[in-house]
């Protein structure tokens, strides 16, 4: 059966000292079963806390996060455990998402003890992980211990780990940002082969249009806590229509995943969440804000095949 994963309405709250920051704000998006989605936008976007609430490893304190037709926000006990075992995250820094201590080895029977997998299974299985991520002789790297694996390797290990229990949906939050330049491309060839090749659903989440484009055939492109546009990548970069997307595609002149992007042309940072403008929170930095965005926030308005939250695409009344 198909299986879909709508999240709707979700608000995360990030309890400040004195005020509440909302990090996500009526995010609403559905994935369809095997679909590869980027999440894109700059630090402080949201992404992240989508990623985390999307796989329960945060909670949202509003709205439904739905997994194949039941809202996992509530999920405790045995129901949460069975949850976790059909979804994964993949962390940014595999220097320190694997425990120092682990071999190898050690890592990935981890979750096969967790799930209950018989012992007797353990060694195909993990080599069987090991295989997938493609890294070459298993028997070489399974006693040792993470600090004698490169930077590289070790995010293989990571991903090894997250598809060893052979997961529907997987979140990978910029699983390439802290490695070197030069093994990036190796290790998202890794992870988009084998999400294609398993048919896994998944969410891969980046500030960089270049690595969106190469891994994900949809984006969805959020600013402050909220979705701007959404679309078939290939689409949004030939035809922008939100102007924060435009910026972000004059950044990346020519996307490939080894390049690092100019500044974007829209002038310094986001404001600060906890002090966002009135109406669009993106007129303080858009070149085409006008009267209406200071007071009125877009709501979304299908255009073509996208989504798109900006008053410029409003249907003229
Ligand atoms: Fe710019 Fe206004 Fe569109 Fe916001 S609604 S992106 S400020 S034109």
């Amino acid at each position: 059966a198909e299986l879909h994963f709508p999240v709707g309405g979700v608000v995360a709250q990030l309890q400040g000292r004195a005020t509440v920051v909302k990090a996500v704000d009526g995010v609403t998006f559905e994935l369809r079963r095997g679909e590869s989605v980027g999440l894109l936008g700059e630090s402080g976007c949201g992404k992240t806390s989508t990623g985390r609430m999307l796989v329960r490893l945060d909670k949202a304190t509003g709205g439904r996060v739905e997994f194949d037709g039941e809202d996992v926000s509530g999920l405790t006990g045995d129901a949460l455990k069975r949850f976790r075992s059909r979804v994964q995250l993949i962390f940014q820094n595999p220097f320190e998402a694997l425990n120092p201590r682990f071999t190898i080895r050690d890592v990935l029977a981890e979750p096969l003890e967790n799930a209950r997998i018989p012992r007797a299974e353990h060694e195909e299985r993990i080599l069987r992980a090991m295989a997938l991520v493609k890294l070459g002789d298993a028997g070489q790297f399974m006693d040792r211990y993470p600090h004698q694996l490169s930077g590289g390797q070790l995010q293989r290990i990571v991903m090894a780990r997250a598809l060893i229990l052979e997961p529907e949906f997987v979140v990978a939050d910029e699983p390439v940002s802290m490695l070197d330049v030069s093994v990036r491309a190796g290790v998202l060839n890794v992870f988009r082969d084998v999400r294609a090749q398993q048919g896994i659903t998944a969410i891969y989440i980046s500030h960089d249009l270049a690595l969106v484009r190469y891994v994900c055939e949809r984006t969805i492109v959020m600013y402050l806590g909220r979705i701007v546009e959404d679309g078939p990548t290939e689409d949004i970069v030939a035809n922008p229509l939100h102007p924060y997307t435009q910026a972000l595609v004059a950044a990346v002149p020519v996307p490939h995943p080894d390049q690092s992007h100019a500044p974007l042309p829209i002038g310094r940072g986001a404001p600060d969440p906890r002090n966002p403008p009135s109406g669009c929170t993106f007129r303080d930095r858009c070149p085409r804000a006008f009267d209406r965005c200071a007071v009125e926030a877009p709501g979304p308005t299908h255009v073509q095949n996208r989504i798109v939250h900006c008053h410029l695409h409003e249907p003229k009344t």
